[in-house]
């Protein structure tokens, strides 16, 4: 049990023991403590009929009202109270509603008047009247005081800092030593959030308590009962009887709502432990939810007037509804500042000319997309780790396992060692991962890791120091931290749903940038580049085709096919259109690739281009082409126009003459610093002195950053490039040798309208 809750006083007659079997940690979670039988001896309480016939009286009746009332028999409530007294108790228990509070002055014996604070409710039929005397006139109360806390309450910036205002203004309200506030987890366990104390008391900040430490039976009382106190931890319960007192027996009345309610003697024993001689805790509700506890302790016993007493718990209400408005505001700054990472992060991955470098070169990086310990990028042979990571062999088995065993490509679990029993070896900086697959197949992973929870915790509270050594050991804080530690063992802070979409976003883009990749700038990168170094080695031009073609090539684009054709077929029924469409395009244009790939080979084995001529719908070729830029459109901001409406049928190599618009669409893109970036592709009829079979000129223009005329011809020969290497996202020069020659073997010709500065048209006809 805690050191916190007041619970009930367990006696063996319950039904839940037999005599002699003693209530642990263990099964105190059965413990009957609504009906315990008697009640703390700081007031009196009687039960009573509707009628007002005495049912139950506590045996310190006596010690209050004197002897002379018998009890041997049936009595009334005026009998016990006097007529007076007793005609306002039967008011009040015609009104409806709840718990009510008043004050009550009753005559004594002696002729004095005593001035009670009566509480009075209803429960399974029996009124409960409870009395508990007030010295002299009793105390007002002062609503000055909860006006000015509520006001310091609002203005707190943080959920600590309101703790810590609540906890300041319970303790100059009480006087209590000590007052804490207490929150509990999603997993039952609690810790010390906020504490205000006498100086020279330990600091209990920062201690965990495993869920054990309050028993189900004692947090549904805390809902129901918002506001315990034992003015006296040393006290002697005072029996409940039922009266007549030799009349028959009856059960014993259920106390869960009398605030006398009497202790369990285990929570009693905990705070003697701690040397606590009076203790008092108000609950802290939030949408019916037990969010936590205010606990207060006093070395020695301390009495709370039932007015103040209110007063706290007007004040936990106050802090549980101002820390619901903290928490969101929290929880949408969170998210805002998810969404700036991302966005910051989308653009450098964008802009990067490898977009893995994208994701850990600059600032953002990826790992600042999620709160984590520290992330991995695992692709293909590119292994990048930030921040504090499990190590890379161990990474390197979990992917395996991922591959084999996760179909989702957002992962996620804060319990990693319960799914994958090795992930043991690295809990304390990967118990909880969160990992998106760009390609199971190619084990192409990004894993964000996050540490333990236990050694994420303050461990302020488990200094010796610190601990109170208790004489039974079991019910000592001590015991309850290795409890707790050994409870929360292999888990991570749980992710939270906008952490989990971050990382879904991500990915989409990530497998938009792949596919563009594959589909032309990567393919076309790979090649030139390898074609590069082959040529300096002075093999011909068509045998480096073929070798990068074959080799390197074939294989990962069929791989990206196979792969979203298995998507398709695996997950078609659980995805979206949306979701289905996007995976349509994938296998359409990783198989244009394909072929785009199969015809390189081709050509390079024949040694010399081969056409495939075929009527070609020109009106069906460019939307297949634009829509390979298309994810580019929004994050670049491209706009796009083809002009003319009908475009005409021509006979042509259609693979050819796409890879001829996209080379100038790319090249149009690429050497543009414009914010908005327009191209405009278009067609006119030839003239007779053009040089064009189809009877066509057709063009695509840019307002890029535009070329020198000197530099016209140039531009065409191969690995000729007119901007350092890098600039403008780099490329290998060989493009539009490629353009120009796929022109002149249809029979056209390619020539271009460009000054600096001043955008660029490419003309040609086939
Ligand atoms: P790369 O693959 O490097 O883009 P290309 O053969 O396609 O090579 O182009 C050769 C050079 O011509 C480029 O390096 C660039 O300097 C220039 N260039 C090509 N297209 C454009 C354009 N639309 N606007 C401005 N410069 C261009």
């Amino acid at each position: 049990m805690t050191s916190f809750s007041n619970t009930g006083n367990f006696q063996e007659r319950g039904s839940y023991f037999t005599a002699g079997e003693s209530v642990n940690l263990n099964n105190c979670d059965k413990e009957p403590i609504h009906i315990p039988g008697s009640i703390q001896p700081h007031g009196v309480l009687i039960g009573f009929s509707a009628e007002g016939e005495v049912l139950y009286k506590s045996a310190n009746l006596e010690d209050f009202f004197g002897e002379t009332v018998s009890l041997q028999r049936e009595c009334h409530l005026r009998e016990i109270i006097g007529e007076e007294a007793a005609a306002v108790v039967i008011e009040k228990r015609k009104n409806s509603g709840g718990k009510k509070y008043f004050p009550l002055e009753i005559s004594q014996k002696d002729g004095t008047v005593q001035l009670f604070d009566a509480q009075l409710h209803l429960h399974n039929a029996v009124y409960i009247l409870e009395l508990e005397p007030v010295k002299g006139k009793g105390t007002a109360v002062d609503l000055d005081y909860f006006n000015e806390s509520m006001q310091h309450l609002q203005e707190a910036v943080s959920p600590e800092e309101l703790a810590n205002i609540v906890a300041q203004k319970i303790r100059q309200l009480t006087g209590f030593g000590r007052v804490m506030v207490y929150r509990f987890n999603e997993d039952g366990s609690g810790v010390v959030f906020a504490e205000e104390k006498e100086e020279d008391m330990d600091p209990f900040l920062g201690l965990w308590y495993p869920a054990t430490d309050i028993p189900q039976q004692a947090r549904k009382l805390y809902l129901q009962n918002p506001l315990r106190i034992i003015p006296d931890v040393h006290y002697t319960p005072s029996e409940i009887k039922s009266v007549p007192e030799n009349g028959p027996e009856r059960p014993s009345p259920d106390l869960s709502f009398a605030s006398l309610r009497s202790v369990s003697p285990i929570h009693i024993q905990y705070l003697k432990n701690m040397e606590v001689g009076a203790s008092m805790s108000v609950s802290i509700i939030q949408k019916n939810r037990l969010w936590g506890l205010i606990a207060c302790h006093h070395p020695v016993a301390r009495h709370i007037s039932y007015p103040y007493r209110q007063l706290c718990e007007l004040l936990a209400r106050a802090f549980a509804m101002v820390l619901g408005e903290k928490e969101e505001a929290l929880q949408w700054q969170y998210s805002q500042q998810v969404q700036e990472v991302k966005k910051a992060l989308f653009q450098n991955i964008s802009k990067a000319e490898n977009f893995t470098d994208g994701l850990h070169n600059g600032t953002p990086t990826v790992m600042d997309l999620i709160r984590c310990g520290g992330c991995v990028v695992s692709f293909g042979e590119g292994y990048t780790s930030l921040g504090i990571t499990p190590p890379k062999e161990e990474v390197l088995a979990l992917i395996d396992w991922l591959q084999k065993n996760i179909q989702e490509e957002v992962f996620s679990s804060r319990e990693l060692p319960d799914l994958y029993p090795e992930g043991e070896k690295f809990s304390d900086t990967g118990s909880g991962i969160l990992a998106i697959a760009i390609s199971q197949v190619q084990k192409e992973y990004i894993i964000w890791f996050r540490p333990e929870v236990v050694h994420t915790v303050t461990w302020a509270g488990r200094q010796e120091k610190n601990i109170v050594e208790a004489g039974d050991e079991q019910l000592s804080p001590r015991n309850s931290f290795e409890a707790w530690a050994e409870l929360v063992r292999n888990k991570s802070e749980k992710w939270l749903a906008v952490e989990l979409e971050a990382a879904k976003d991500l990915r989409g883009l990530i497998v938009d940038i792949v596919l563009r990749m594959s589909g032309q700038l990567k393919l076309r990168a790979d090649i030139l580049s390898r074609l590069n170094e082959e040529m300096n080695s002075s093999k011909s031009e068509m045998d480096s085709f073929a070798y990068i073609a074959s080799h390197d090539l074939k294989e990962p684009v069929r791989g990206i096919q196979t792969y979203a054709s298995f998507v398709l077929e695996d997950y078609g029924a659980v995805l979206d259109e949306e979701g289905k469409a996007k995976l349509k395009t994938l296998i359409r244009l990783s198989s244009r690739t394909q072929q785009l790939v199969d015809s390189l080979l081709q050509f390079s084995r024949m040694g010399r281009m081969e056409l495939n001529p075929s009527d070609t719908d020109l009106n069906a070729l460019l939307p297949d082409v634009v829509d390979i830029f298309r994810p580019r459109f929004t994050t670049e901001r491209i706009s796009l126009e083809i002009q003319n409406g009908v475009w005409p049928t021509v006979s042509c190599d259609e693979l050819r003459i796409s890879e001829v618009f996209m080379n100038l669409i790319s090249n149009a893109i690429k050497y543009n610093s414009k914010e908005e970036k327009r191209i405009t592709i278009g067609f006119r009829r030839a003239g007779e002195d053009e040089k064009s079979p189809s009877g066509y000129v057709f063009f695509v223009q840019d307002n890029g950053i535009g070329i020198n005329p000197k530099f016209h011809k140039e531009i065409f020969t191969i690995f000729r490039r007119l901007n350092a290497r890098d600039a403008y996202g780099g490329g290998t020069g060989a493009g539009l040798t490629i353009t120009k020659k796929i022109i002149e073997r249809h029979g056209g010709r390619i020539w271009l309208n460009s000054e600096l500065d001043r955008g660029s048209c490419f003309y040609f006809t086939f």
